[in-house]
């Protein structure tokens, strides 16, 4: 019996589990779903990795160690973009030769680009009987519930502050996860965008004015909330309007296509592109200044070159506009209650700035 699984992002471990249950062979394969990532994910991926690689690097191992130590003998590699186009061979060399993991290991890009005949050969073992239109159709609706995942948790995050009641908004995010597992057709998928965003707009009634504040930085940390020590959820849970652009169908649909927005927006501050999402810190957070936004935080894990790339052009900005952006890396010794008390004090700031 093939044991599927695949490293942990955030939710969108949802939308590939949905994936895999309409394309493997169920008489031969099963999915083991990746764990949220915790503490024990980080040490495990902290043990098998390279001192200085960054930290997304270590999640994803961790997790994968982790599915491996639960009975899973193939192991999808999902990563792509920046060094993570790269992450998948090194990964793939640590497991089975340093580790001695015995494991079909499928890695769907070949530097930064899906290798997409590649990778239907060899996701075929999950099901010899897999066509090429079959897989077509079923990434089409992947997509499709990425792009409906993405539209209704951001609406979600959008418009939490306007909520009285948050456990409400909540529950409704809670079955929303749930459906992203059993979605199975595009007409389901529009019937519960309409449902969900009908629901949501039910709860909109508080119209007090809340503080706003935008999160820019690397990708996994903004997608991935351990990673980032719920900063986001936290920050929701005050009643705080908060904005991140960053989601996994912008990532894989939209970026190739704002490149010369993102640039033309950041032009005053940058002429060249620097990696990553860098780019996107620069130009986001001159958007979120002229939306009125209160303040930034910016967040990157430890040895993120895009992000490092950024900092100094994103200390210029908060000292041409006299807007507050604060700075924070996340390794493997954070402390939860250290970065708290840092957006305790930054958020603090920013009412009385508001007050004055
Ligand atoms: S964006 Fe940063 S954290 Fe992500 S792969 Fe690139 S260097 Fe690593």
């Amino acid at each position: 019996m093939r044991i599927v699984s695949y490293p942990n992002i955030g939710e969108y471990e949802r939308v590939v589990y949905n994936f895999l249950d309409r394309i493997i062979d169920k008489d031969n394969c099963k999915i083991l779903r990746p764990i949220k990532n915790n503490k024990k994910i980080l040490e495990l991926g902290e043990h098998a990795s390279p001192d200085n690689v960054c930290t997304p690097f270590k999640y994803t191992i961790g997790s994968m160690i982790n599915s491996l130590e639960n009975g899973a003998n193939v192991i999808i590699q999902l990563g792509g973009g920046c060094r993570f186009g790269y992450y998948a061979q090194v990964q793939e060399k640590i497991l089975k030769d340093d580790l001695n993991y015995d494991f079909t290991f499928i890695n769907l890009y070949h530097g930064n680009k899906i290798d997409f005949v590649g990778a239907l050969k060899r996701i075929k073992i999950l099901n010899p009987n897999l066509s090429i239109n079959k897989v077509l159709k079923e990434l089409y609706l992947t997509l499709e519930l990425l792009k409906f995942t993405d539209y209704i948790t951001t609406y979600i995050r959008d418009n939490s502050c306007y909520v009285d009641d948050i456990n409400e908004i909540k529950k409704i995010e809670k079955e929303i996860l749930e459906d992203v597992l059993n979605i199975s057709s595009i007409k389901e998928i529009k019937a519960k965008k309409e449902e969900y965003k009908a629901k949501i707009d039910n709860l909109l009634t508080n119209k007090e004015k809340k503080l706003k504040i935008g999160i820019v930085g690397e990708l996994y940390s903004l997608m991935d909330p351990f990673s980032s020590c719920y900063l986001e959820n936290d920050l929701i849970e005050k009643g705080y309007k908060i904005k991140r652009y960053t989601t996994a169908s912008y990532l894989l649909l939209d970026k190739h296509k704002s490149e010369k927005k993102v640039l033309k927006q950041a032009q005053n501050y940058l002429r060249y592109k620097i990696g990553a999402d860098g780019t996107e810190s620069v130009a986001h957070t001159l958007e979120l200044i002229n939306e009125g936004y209160d303040g930034v935080i910016h967040i990157k894990p430890f040895g993120c070159t895009p992000e490092i790339n950024a900092m100094p052009i994103l200390k210029k900005i908060s000292e041409d506009y006299s807007f507050p952006i604060m700075f924070y890396t996340f390794d493997t010794l954070n402390s939860d209650t250290g970065f708290q008390t840092r957006v305790e004090a930054f958020i603090d700031m920013l009412e009385m700035r508001e007050k004055k």
